[in-house]
């Protein structure tokens, strides 16, 4: 018997299962795969308050104060890095979203400024092309290093006492007079009175027999690492794309050296194979020169640099672009957190504290009356306005 058993090995995942068992509860962490082989390793790993919705931003600001001190808690590096946050626009029809972004910003605490022009935004970052029309910058944005991240969680949460079954899906959810009493994977039956599942792009599954599936629309990014080069970008940077209300592309400059950059985001049709036991999308080549094109104009530096790796990663996006940061109503001792929609990886630290107060019944430390598992059965799915500006 296991107190807990959280389901999925992302950083949400991982951080919750730390949270538990260092609050002295037995915890079982089981992932179909490992630490981060979904998107919290093929992610971007921006670091990033700004841009969100207003209803995320508390969240996004309670992280950041968490990745402060986050290497120091885990005792492990993060790779965090703290150097602010662009988000770029291309043309002059760009900058009065990117105003609102910084207005919005401001407004909710957040050390953003609108910069007017090329200059202004190559005397913050010089590595940037002229060829830009302004940005955005927040200056206590970041990013960090997404592998290293998961696994200090994953350190942790063992060295508080949890164990670990990877390489095995959970394959039910067992209740028993509207209760949770167990999970299953293939060889396993773990009996536990709670669940949190974290299963990323994954999970309808064992959500549906409890009314709970989230509605997701799954998309794909591709995403290119190049070999480590001399360091030129601090900042993580985002390139708007105002008409279809994403990021066209984005990357940053690995504390390595190596630069890591990503499209924006497709329709996926579906198709993914495993490799030596974790989850591969290739990309079309396509996807690779558009990602290519986009990210080497306004980062030319990167052009020079030789590849590395290139992935695509799967975006669990929802109708409000919002999480589900809940328990299940149909379910006593059932908890979901999914539905990060492309934000995910920044709020790891929140998530972590958030799911673990409300499987232990104490108030979240933020406000989540917006990330409820029914709103999207009570208005439909259909009923919520398009996804804006988050990139
Ligand atoms: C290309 C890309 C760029 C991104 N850029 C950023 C960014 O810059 N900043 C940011 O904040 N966010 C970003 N995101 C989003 C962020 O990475 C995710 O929101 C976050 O990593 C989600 O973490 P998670 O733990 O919820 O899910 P995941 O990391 O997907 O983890 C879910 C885990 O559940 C496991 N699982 C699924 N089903 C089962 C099952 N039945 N049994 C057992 N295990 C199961 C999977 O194997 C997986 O390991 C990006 C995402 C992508 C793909």
């Amino acid at each position: 018997m296991t107190d807990v058993v959280v389901i999925g090995c992302g950083v949400s995942g991982a951080a919750t299962a730390w949270e538990l068992a260092r609050s002295g509860l037995s915890v079982t962490i089981v992932d179909r795969y490992g630490p981060a082989a979904m998107a919290s390793g093929w992610t971007l790993a921006g670091v990033r308050q700004s841009g969100r919705d207003p209803a995320e931003i508390p969240l996004a600001i309670a992280a950041v104060k968490l990745w402060e001190n986050l290497a120091e808690a885990l005792d492990a590096p993060t790779g965090y890095t703290q150097d602010g946050n662009l988000r770029i626009g291309m043309g002059a029809g760009d900058l009065p979203a990117l105003k609102d972004i910084a207005e919005t910003g401001a407004a909710c605490g957040l050390p953003i400024s609108f910069l007017d022009g090329a200059s202004a935004v190559r005397d913050v970052a010089p590595a940037i092309a002229p060829v830009v029309a302004g940005a955005t910058f927040c200056a206590t944005d970041g990013h960090a290093d997404p592998d290293a991240t998961v696994n200090a969680y994953v350190a942790a949460a063992r060295r508080a006492g949890a164990t670990t079954l990877f390489g095995e899906p959970v394959i039910a959810v067992e209740t028993a007079a509207g209760k949770i009493t167990a999970v299953r994977t293939a060889s396993h039956r773990i009996a536990t009175g709670a669940v949190v599942l974290a299963s990323g792009v994954m999970g309808d599954d064992l959500l549906a027999p409890f009314g709970a599936d989230v509605p997701l629309d799954v998309k794909y990014v591709t995403v290119i690492r190049t070999k480590p080069v001399a360091s030129t970008l601090k900042q993580v940077i985002s390139v708007a794309d105002v008409r279809n209300a994403e990021a066209a592309c984005a990357g940053r400059q690995q504390l390595d050296g190596a630069f890591r950059f990503t499209s924006g985001i497709e329709p996926w049709s579906g198709a993914m194979h495993e490799r030596n036991g974790r989850p591969i999308i290739a990309p079309p080549i396509r996807a690779l020169a558009e990602t290519i094109e986009s990210f080497g104009t306004v980062v030319p530096a990167a052009l020079d640099a030789e590849i590395d790796a290139y992935w695509c990663g799967l975006i669990d996006q929802t109708p409000d672009s919002l999480p589900v940061l809940d328990r299940v109503e149909g379910a006593r001792g059932l908890f979901v957190a999914r539905g990060f929609s492309g934000h995910g990886f920044c709020l790891g630290p929140i998530t972590g504290k958030i799911m673990a107060a409300l499987v232990k019944e104490e108030q979240s430390p933020v406000d989540i009356s917006a990330f409820s598992s029914s709103r999207f059965a009570k208005a439909g799915a259909s009923a919520f306005e398009p996804v804006t500006l988050h990139g």
